[in-house]
């Protein structure tokens, strides 16, 4: 029996700046070795999203630029991602995407971007300055360390009903005052991780695909999945950072 997970890249033609594409590559990477397929399609300006069609769903990060262009049309899809979210969908948006499903994102130049309030996230700017290095913020719930790359000039304030994705240990994060960084609500992730975070944070791209799996196909053996070795073993993180190890 094949069985096939239907993945989302929304905007995958205008919001996918930093490669995070390579968060599809690497969920199609982990499903293959437990024998699970995968077909992607791009969902972008003027095409219908439809909420029961996907198991997991990926909303890039973008410049300003982008932004701009996508939110007019981002707002007739609301019904439906919201739908999505609510209903427990998979999915992960990245910093440009991770702002505009929150209230709205105003963009450097003091322009107010509209979201689609499917989660209760704000986004302001900051003045000539931008949150730009490596990040590590630990996951206290999964008790799991996540590293990643930021670049971003906004600064996002969670709403009561988010958890952040994990509390920065080093770098900025969500806002650089409250500790924070991305967002959990229901099975939907946000986060400012650039690029691939799924590449370097094996753990994450097991959560996902567990979740996306349980729904989509409740008879598989989750424990597979589990088994399955981390591919980034070949990084360390201490307090200097992120370094490459050879093995
Ligand atoms: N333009 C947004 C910002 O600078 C998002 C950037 C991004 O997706 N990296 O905050």
């Amino acid at each position: 029996m094949t069985r096939t997970l239907k993945i989302c890249h929304l905007y995958g033609n205008l919001m996918n700046t930093y490669g995070d594409l390579g968060n599809i590559l690497v969920l199609d990477y982990y499903a293959q070795k437990i024998g699970i397929q995968t077909e992607t399609e791009v969902i972008s300006i003027g095409q219908t999203f439809d909420a029961n069609r996907y198991d997991i769903v990926l909303f890039g990060g973008g410049q300003d630029f982008e932004q701009k262009i996508i939110s007019e049309d981002l707002a007739t899809k609301k019904t439906a991602l919201t739908e999505y979210i609510e209903n427990g969908g998979v999915m992960l948006a990245i910093c440009g995407g991770y702002q505009l499903l929150g209230h709205y994102y105003i963009g450097a130049n003091g322009d107010q971007i509209p979201g689609i309030g499917a989660l209760d996230h704000y986004t302001l700017s900051q003045d000539n300055n931008r949150f730009i290095g490596d990040i590590v913020i630990e996951n206290r719930e999964f008790n799991e360390t996540y590293l990643g790359f930021e670049n971003h000039n906004g600064r996002t304030f969670l709403g009561a009903s988010e958890k952040p994705l994990g509390y920065v240990q080093r770098g900025h994060g969500n806002n650089g005052e409250d500790g924070t960084e991305g967002c959990v609500y229901k099975n939907t992730f946000g986060s400012y991780f650039h690029g691939p975070i799924l590449t370097h944070n094996g753990v994450l791209t097991k959560r996902l695909l567990s979740l996306a799996i349980e729904h989509r196909f409740p008879e598989f053996d989750l424990q597979k999945i589990a088994d399955l070795p981390l591919e980034e073993s070949r990084y360390q993180v201490d307090a200097a950072g992120v370094k490459r190890v050879q093995n």
